[in-house]
C-alpha cells in the first residue's frame, strides 16, 4: 500500500497535464488530476483550436474574390455573421473537452473540477472542497496566460486573445498589438472578416526569430491584403470616444479610432499563487518552473511540463512532454524531449511552415552554407491576377550537404513542415532532395527542383 493518496496528481488538465495522467494511469499508477476552468486547456479552449477555426473561417473572403475568375458568380454580396461563427465553434470546443473528460475517466484518472494550489513536496489542496490530497508524485501543468502592458493609460479596454475568442460582433476596426505569433494569426483573422486591421509592433519587422526573407515578404502579403503594418511604434495611450470606440494614440504620436484594442505581446507561466514557493520549487524571473531535461522541478517529486515551464510554448511539445515524464517515471521507459528542431507553422494569411535553422542562425554556426530560395507566383492565384507569391527557402551546410533549414511561405505551409521536419530529423541532405522526384503541378515541387543556390555564404 502507497502512503500516499495518489501516485500522481496532476494540476492542470491542458494538452501535456491530460497526456501524462493518461498515460501514467496506463502504466498502473493512481492518477487524479484537478482542472479549475476547462478540460483541454489553453489550445482546445482559448488557443490552437478556435484559432484555426477563426482562420479557416477568414480565408473564405479571399476565395470569394477569386471565384470570379474560376467561372463562379456568387448571388449578391456575401456576408458574414460573426455571431454564428462563435456558436459553432463553441459548441465544437464542448465536444472536444467533452472527449477529453470521457478519455481520463476511460484511461481511469480521477478528476476534480477545482483550483488545486501545491502545499508541500507531496501535497496539494483543493480549494473547491478545501481538502487535502497526498500524492507521491505532483505535475504541475497549468500553462500561462496572455501578458497585458498594465502601464498604458486606459489599459483596462484592452482585450487579449481570451477575449476575442467571446466577442459579441466582429469590430469594424481593431488594432492589434504584438509582433509574434498570435498578433499576425489574429490580425490575419480580422482582416479577412472584413474589420479594417492596423498591426502595431515595436520593433523593425514582425516575427522577430524568423527566417528574415520570410518575415518580410509576410510583411509585404499582410499589407497587399489590406491589414496596415505599423512598426517601430507601440500604443501608448486608449481614450473611450462618445461613439462608444476608442482613439489610440501612439508614441510616435499617431491617432487611430478603432472599435476593439487586442494585445498580443507574449504569455506569463500561470504560477501565481500556486504555492510552489512554499515547496520550495525554483521559477525563473518570468515566474517559469525550472526543469531538468525530464521535466524534474528543484523539488524532487514535483515535475512540470508545457508552458508553465517556458521552454517552447507548443501544443505538441507540452504533449511530448507529458508522455516523456509518465514514461520515465511510471512507465520503465526512460526518454526525454529534444526540444531541437522543432517544425513550426504560424497561421497567417499567407501561412508559415519553418524547421530548422534560419539563415541568420545558420550563419552564426556554420562556415560554408548555400541558400536555395524560390519565390513565385501559386497556380491558383494566376488566373485572378493577384500578386500572391509562395517563398520556399532550403539552408544547407555546403561541407556536408545537409538541410539545416527550411522556410516556407504559402497555402498549406503548415502541412507542408510537418513531412519536411521527419527529412530534417533523419539528417536529409541536398542531394536526397534532389534525388526525388516532383509531385506535378504542386507548390512543394519546388523544394525537389531548386538546382542553383541563390546565394553561396563562404568564411
Ligand atoms: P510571442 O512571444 O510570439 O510574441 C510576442 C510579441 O509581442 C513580440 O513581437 C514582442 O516583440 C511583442 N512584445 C513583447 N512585449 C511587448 C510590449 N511590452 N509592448 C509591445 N510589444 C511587446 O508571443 P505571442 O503572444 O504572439 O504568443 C505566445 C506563444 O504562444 C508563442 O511564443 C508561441 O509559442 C505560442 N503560439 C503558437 C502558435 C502556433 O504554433 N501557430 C500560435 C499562437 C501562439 P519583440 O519581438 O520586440 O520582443
Amino acid at each position: 500500500m502507497s502512503d500516499y493518496d495518489y501516485d500522481l496528481f496532476v494540476i492542470g488538465a491542458g494538452s501535456g497535464g491530460v497526456r501524462a495522467a493518461r498515460i501514467a494511469a496506463t502504466h498502473g499508477a493512481k492518477v487524479a488530476i484537478a482542472e479549475e476552468y476547462r478540460y483541454g486547456g489553453t489550445c482546445v479552449i482559448r488557443g490552437c483550436v478556435p484559432k484555426k477555426l477563426f482562420v479557416n473561417s477568414a480565408k473564405f473572403s479571399e476565395e470569394f474574390s477569386h471565384a470570379h475568375a474560376y467561372g463562379w458568380d456568387l448571388n449578391g454580396t456575401p456576408t458574414f455573421d460573426f455571431a454564428r461563427l462563435v456558436a459553432n465553434k463553441d459548441r465544437e470546443i464542448a465536444r472536444l473537452e467533452k472527449i477529453y473528460r470521457t478519455n481520463l475517466d476511460k484511461a481511469g484518472v480521477e478528476l476534480f473540477d477545482s483550483r488545486a494550489v501545491v502545499e508541500g513536496p507531496n501535497q496539494v489542496r483543493l480549494l473547491a472542497s478545501d481538502t487535502v490530497i497526498t500524492a507521491k508524485y505532483i505535475l504541475i501543468a497549468v500553462g500561462a496566460t496572455p501578458n497585458v502592458d498594465a502601464t498604458i493609460e486606459g489599459g483596462e479596454h484592452i482585450i487579449t486573445s481570451n477575449e476575442a475568442f467571446h466577442m459579441e460582433n466582429l469590430p469594424e476596426s481593431i488594432v492589434v498589438v504584438g509582433g509574434g505569433y498570435i498578433a499576425v494569426e489574429f490580425a490575419g483573422i480580422f482582416a479577412g472578416m472584413g474589420a479594417k486591421t492596423t498591426l502595431v509592433y515595436r520593433g523593425e519587422e514582425i516575427l522577430r526569430g524568423f527566417d528574415d526573407d520570410i518575415r518580410k515578404t509576410l510583411h509585404e502579403d499582410m499589407v497587399r491584403k489590406g491589414i496596415d503594418v505599423v512598426t517601430q511604434d507601440n500604443i501608448a495611450s486608449i481614450a473611450p470616444q462618445a461613439a462608444g470606440n476608442y482613439l489610440v494614440t501612439t508614441k510616435a504620436g499617431r491617432e487611430l479610432s478603432v472599435d476593439k484594442v487586442m494585445m498580443a505581446i507574449g504569455r506569463r507561466p500561470n504560477t501565481a499563487g500556486l504555492g510552489l514557493e512554499t515547496a520550495g520549487v525554483e521559477m525563473d524571473a518570468s515566474g517559469a518552473i525550472k526543469v531538468s531535461p525530464d521535466s524534474q522541478s528543484s523539488v524532487p517529486s514535483i515535475y512540470a511540463v508545457g508552458d508553465v515551464t517556458g521552454r517552447a510554448n507548443l501544443t505538441p511539445v507540452a504533449i511530448r512532454e507529458g508522455h516523456a515524464f509518465a514514461d520515465t517515471v511510471f512507465g520503465g521507459n526512460p526518454w526525454h524531449v529534444n526540444h531541437d528542431l522543432i517544425p513550426t507553422a504560424v497561421f497567417s494569411q499567407p501561412e508559415i511552415g519553418t524547421a530548422g535553422f534560419t539563415q541568420a542562425e545558420a550563419e552564426a554556426r556554420f562556415d560554408n552554407l548555400d541558400i536555395y530560395t524560390a519565390s513565385f507566383r501559386g497556380m491558383k492565384t494566376i488566373l485572378c491576377g493577384t500578386d500572391d507569391k509562395v517563398m520556399m527557402k532550403l539552408i544547407v551546410d555546403a561541407d556536408t550537404d545537409k538541410i539545416l533549414g527550411v522556410h516556407i511561405l504559402g497555402p498549406e505551409a503548415g502541412e507542408l513542415i510537418q513531412m519536411i521536419g521527419v527529412t530534417l530529423q533523419m539528417g536529409a541532405t541536398k542531394a536526397d532532395y534532389d534525388r526525388t522526384i516532383a509531385v506535378h503541378p504542386t507548390a512543394a515541387e519546388e523544394l525537389v527542383t531548386m538546382k542553383v543556390p541563390t546565394q553561396k555564404i563562404r568564411k
